[in-house]
């Protein structure tokens, strides 16, 4: 998140501007539009799926991202109480982190990306960062599943 905050992520569209040309501009996720942070983020249909169901799974309102700073603002908006917003933020950073790593398997891997995949992925790690966080077994995989915390 701090090198998306610096504009410093490695997309298509930044290493063409710093004179780095690897072939194809476009989204490693979708393949429709060039690749870049807001795009792969904010307006790429593949992510934008993965935030709608980050969104239902976590029972907060509708997600709609018009840029990056939404992504960082998103936890506010929510409407939840401290404990849920500090969750939800945590979940938030996650799903960036799984989104950069389908890409990064898509166009090194070529690896087919998934939503459904992609959505589980995001569940399975927010599950094992909320367990340390806690330090201790405060939730069943069942209840987070739910995102039925606190
Ligand atoms: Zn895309």
């Amino acid at each position: 998140m701090w090198r998306v905050e610096l504009d410093r992520l490695p997309t298509c569209m930044a290493l063409k501007i710093r004179n780095c040309n690897f072939g194809s501009l476009m989204c490693g996720l979708c393949n429709n539009e060039e690749e870049t942070v807001e795009h792969l983020f904010c307006s790429c249909t593949m992510a934008m799926d993965v935030w709608y169901h980050v969104g239902v799974w976590c029972k907060s309102p509708s997600v709609f991202l018009f840029d990056i700073k939404d992504i960082f603002e998103l936890h506010k908006m929510t409407g939840f109480c401290k404990e849920r917003r500090s969750t939800f933020k945590g979940i938030v950073s996650i799903t960036w982190w799984i989104l950069w790593k389908t890409r990064n398997d898509t166009v090194f891997n070529k690896e087919k990306p998934n939503i459904e995949k992609i959505v589980q992925n995001i569940k399975d790690l927010s599950f094992l960062w909320y367990r340390v966080k806690k330090k201790k077994d405060v939730i069943t995989w069942d209840k987070w599943c739910c995102f039925d915390i606190v």
